[in-house]
């Protein structure tokens, strides 16, 4: 097994989640023909491997699969090219000169050197220490991720009574799994005075079971010695603070957290690469690549993504990117900086460059409705909808750029007057 591993190569890949492999497709595709993919797990593909449920892939390949069969055809393809992947294996440190520690449970400890570096480590999620709930510390608290892992990977149940704090995109789904599962699942309540997840996901995995959905509401304490017996549900004032004169029990064994992800960025942070607050993520430029040379992020680690095929779509460009480094060629330098308006929460790239088509994302602070997204004067777009759970992917043509060479181009959404 040993002799197999090179030195050097081009392109390392570390994360072999749906970023990591469309990445290493994209190196591929791009002409780099030492291409190293390294992930933590005994199998590739990340989180898809739990998602057992359907609508993955509308985008990428226009039909309907699950998250297993997603990954399933990158694997394929990854498997089929000059791609070495290297599972069961931790990325431990990266140094600013690109080399990389990793421990390996069949090679033992290995000391590699890329000419360029994709992280895509992806995300976690929060955990209860996050948002401090008063109460005890009984067994049946988790996350929803760690619930849908026991469900579809290992064939347990958490619980029979559930209740969901959080309406995040994952306790949506897992309101569901369990329902069909034979559990009852008393309630999800959210923080906000909306869903933070996808509407189809609302209607899909709530409404369609009548389980009910209580905005601005919190779990205001955890009761329960030895398991979780009940809950206190409190309503939220406009402060978010919980109000304990219109608070209830909830009887339930069970509490599941979907109050958000975390982008794994622990190696990012070790390389001192520039972060963005409001993503978690690294700073990239327009090709991904972040503020070390050579150091490219793609998929949730970058910023966290509410649709795979997004995720698969970024990830092949921050593959070629990569590879393009590695075999000498470099693009132009971008030379405009993005920046967000008082009603956009994030956007990624952080710069962009007028010599191609760009691509970008962003999300909006809180919900809107009827509204004009501008970027700089010579882009505008109306919505009829926009909410924070829904990233929205844009591409901008090299004319609308060109006015801005050398400065600053702003985006952002103001709602408008309905007649
Ligand atoms: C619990 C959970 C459930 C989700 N369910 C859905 C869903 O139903 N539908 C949907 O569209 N999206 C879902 N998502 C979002 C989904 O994560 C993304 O769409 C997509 O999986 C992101 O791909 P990724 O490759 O960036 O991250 P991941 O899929 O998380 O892959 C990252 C990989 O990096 C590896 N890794 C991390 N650090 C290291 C290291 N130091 N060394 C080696 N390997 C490392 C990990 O083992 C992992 O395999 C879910 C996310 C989570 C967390």
């Amino acid at each position: 097994m040993k002799n197999r591993l090179r030195n050097k190569y081009d392109v390392v890949i570390v994360g072999g989640g749906p970023a990591g492999l469309a990445a290493a497709l994209g190196a591929q595709e791009a002409g780099a023909e030492h291409i190293l993919l390294i992930d933590r797990e005994i199998e590739t593909g990340g989180i898809l491997n739990q998602c057992i449920h359907s609508g993955f892939g509308l985008h990428y390949f226009k039909e309907e699969l699950t998250g297993p069969e997603y990954a399933e055809r990158f694997i394929r393809s990854v498997l089929s090219g000059n791609v070495e992947i290297l599972t069961d294996s931790y990325v431990l440190d990266i140094s600013p000169d690109l080399h990389l520690e990793v421990i390996s449970g069949n090679d033992g400890y290995l000391h590699l050197k890329g000419a360029a570096v994709v992280l895509a480590m992806g995300c976690r999620e929060r955990t209860r220490g996050a948002i401090r709930t008063p109460g005890f510390r009984p067994a049946g608290v988790m996350t929803a991720g760690l619930a849908q892992k026991m469900v579809n990977m290992k064939g347990l149940l958490p619980g029979r009574r559930v209740a969901i704090l959080g309406s995040g995109d994952i306790g949506l789904i897992m309101a569901r799994r369990l329902t069909l599962e034979g559990c009852e699942v008393v309630g999800v309540y959210e923080l906000l005075p909306y869903s933070n997840g996808l509407t189809r996901n609302v209607v899909q995995c709530l409404d369609d079971f009548d389980i009910p959905l209580h905005v601005s509401t919190t779990v205001a304490f955890i009761h329960g010695q030895n398991r979780v017996e009940r809950l206190t549900i409190a309503p939220v004032n406009h402060q978010l603070v919980p109000d304990p004169s219109r608070s209830r029990d909830v009887n339930c064994d069970t509490l599941l957290l979907s109050i958000g992800l975390i982008p794994e960025n622990e190696l990012s942070t070790r390389l001192r690469l520039r972060m963005d607050p409001a993503t978690g993520g690294p700073q990239v430029t327009s090709t991904l690549e972040t503020s070390l040379p050579g150091v490219f992020a793609c998929g949730n680690v970058l910023h966290v993504h509410d649709i795979v095929d997004f995720v698969s779509e970024e990830s092949l460009r921050a593959g070629r990117f990569a590879a393009e480094l590695a075999l000498g060629i470099r693009r132009p330098c971008d030379n405009i900086s993005l920046q967000t308006g008082e009603n956009v929460a994030s956007c990624v790239p952080h710069s962009l460059s007028p010599d191609r088509e760009q691509t970008i994302y962003f999300r909006v602070k809180q919900p809107m409705k009827h509204c004009l997204l501008t970027i700089g004067d010579r882009y505008e777009k109306k919505f009829r909808m926009l909410i924070p759970s829904e990233m929205i992917r844009l591409t901008l043509a090299p004319e609308v750029l060109d006015h801005y060479f050398g400065g600053k181009l702003k985006i952002d959404v103001q709602p408008q007057k309905v007649a």
